[in-house]
């Protein structure tokens, strides 16, 4: 009998989607599934009942210090003797986490799995590898503690077959541990209207191929129309042009939309690994021996800057 032990993702203090991701992964590798949350024990058990979780243990809000160390300490310390599997998310703050929970319990850490089971006393992950044109399988005996971090959107959140109903233990968070206590001395918010990146039905991303940095209003501008997020390749994040937050791929964020846009993007396996997931695609390159026309539902071969402004413009005009 295994425990695992699920680092809850929150934003604003809400659940994010993918700790449904997490103890869905839980529920395969344990017999029972507790989620640490830092606030709203109440509403984490309400709305994780579904997914056939035990125990909600709830750390109370931790607004004022980086959370990520302070979730690790006080996983380490609830975790006990017996062997147990806990998971993160492949996050800033799950990163965090993990690490420190590694460190203090002296356990290996699995991270930036896509996908994970359990074989005996064996844990198995999967890694996406050279630019995800290959699985990596890796094992860990379960005689302690094993620590695996999920990489979001790799695993669908799938509900128990019987819903529970979890109790919520308030526990005091681990700030007396060396080292844990980062204070937060002023946060800046990145002003963003629509959805967000990872959890937008469309998605348009634009690459080197649109030129010129202000081309890229030109995506902002077509994402806004279609209710969708802006996203962008490692080139144009290394050259400058947009924030690291709009990257889609192998070392940025994974989606899955229900549409994906591809403007001027060529298709390098790192960023087909963060995209080729959405059910449909829609490139636009000017070279038709692109590789991203290897994955696209629909190819359109022209050159971005004289075609997105015309796309605009027909989608404005079926709005009015
Ligand atoms: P390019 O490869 O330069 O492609 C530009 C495309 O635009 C070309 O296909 C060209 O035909 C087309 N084009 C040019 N002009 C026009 C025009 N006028 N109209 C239409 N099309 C035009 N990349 C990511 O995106 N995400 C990642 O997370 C990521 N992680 C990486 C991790 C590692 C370890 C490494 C080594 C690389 C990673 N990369 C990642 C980089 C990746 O290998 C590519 O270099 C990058 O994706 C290329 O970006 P791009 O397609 O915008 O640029």
């Amino acid at each position: 009998m295994a425990t695992a032990w699920v680092i809850a993702e929150q934003r604003d203090g809400a659940l994010a989607p993918v700790t449904a991701e997490l103890v869905t992964v839980a529920r395969d590798v344990a017999d029972e599934v507790r989620v640490v949350v830092a606030g709203d024990g109440a509403g984490a058990a309400s709305s994780l009942a579904a997914y056939g979780v035990s125990e909600i243990i709830d750390l109370g809000p931790l607004d004022s210090v980086l959370p990520g160390p302070v979730l690790g300490a006080s996983v380490a310390r609830l975790v006990g003797e017996e062997p147990s599997v806990v998971i993160g998310a492949q996050t800033y703050t799950g990163r965090d986490a993990l690490g420190r929970a590694s460190a203090l319990l002296g356990a290996p850490v699995l991270t930036n799995a896509v996908a994970v089971r359990r074989e005996g006393d064996q844990v198995l992950t999967e890694h996406q590898i050279f630019g995800g044109t290959m699985v990596a399988t890796a094992a860990a005996e379960l005689r302690g503690h094993v620590l695996v971090g999920v990489r979001p959107k790799s695993v669908a959140a799938v509900a128990a077959a019987a819903p529970t109903a979890p109790s919520v233990r308030v526990v005091e968070p681990a700030l007396d541990v060396p080292g844990v206590v980062v204070t937060v001395v002023d946060r800046q918010r990145e002003e963003r209207e629509g959805p967000s990146l990872d959890e937008a039905a469309i998605v348009v991303s634009g690459g080197r191929g649109l030129g010129k940095p202000e081309a890229y209003q030109m995506i902002e501008e077509l994402a806004a129309l279609l209710g969708g997020a802006p996203g962008a390749s490692r080139a144009i994040v290394d050259a400058g042009w947009v924030p690291y937050a709009y990257q889609v791929g192998q070392t940025g964020t994974t989606v899955k939309p229900d549409l994906y846009i591809a403007v001027g993007i060529s298709g390098a396996t790192q960023h087909l690994v963060g995209m080729k997931g959405a059910k449909h695609i829609v490139a636009i390159n000017k070279d038709k021996d692109a590789p991203i026309f290897q994955v696209a539902d629909l190819g359109i071969v022209a050159d971005a800057s004289s075609l997105l402004p015309r796309v605009i413009e027909a989608v404005r005009a079926r709005q009015a």
